[in-house]
């Protein structure tokens, strides 16, 4: 057996969210079997989650906010790390890093 994930970006409320979990496991099952992805027939089991805060999203008060939380978090001695913890959009290899750089920064053994 294995396993696929696919990922759709919407809104919530907006038409992808409020579509029923049997109209999006057919969107993507179907143009997975006509893209050669995988067979329809070979699908045993399928779910879908729906994640109302999935992304980091930059409006136009994003780096003000942001330099208020940081200069508060380092104000109280806490520091921050992840694309949550830091809300900065980036991926699992740049947590990695920044995680490995600041157990060193902390004095952590390498
Ligand atoms: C929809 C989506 C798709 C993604 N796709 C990719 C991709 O294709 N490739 C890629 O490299 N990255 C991808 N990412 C990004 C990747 O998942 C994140 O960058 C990475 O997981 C962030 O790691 P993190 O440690 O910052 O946060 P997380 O992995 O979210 O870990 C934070 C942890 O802290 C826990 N936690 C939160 N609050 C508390 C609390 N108060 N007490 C104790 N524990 C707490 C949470 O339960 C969670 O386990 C994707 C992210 C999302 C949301």
């Amino acid at each position: 057996m294995s396993s696929a994930m696919a990922e759709i970006t919407c809104n919530a409320g907006d038409g992808i969210w409020s579509a029923s979990d049997e109209a999006l496991i057919e969107h993507v099952v179907g143009h997975a079997d006509r893209l050669g992805v995988f067979r329809r027939s070979d699908v045993r089991l399928s779910r879908v989650a729906r994640t109302r805060y999935a992304y980091v999203v930059f409006d136009r008060t994003h780096r003000r906010n942001l330099d208020l939380v940081n200069a508060y978090a380092d104000r109280i001695g806490l520091r921050l790390l992840g694309r949550f913890g830091q809300f900065d959009y980036i991926n699992t290899d740049q947590v990695i890093l920044r995680a490995l750089a600041l157990a060193k920064a902390l004095g952590a053994a390498p």
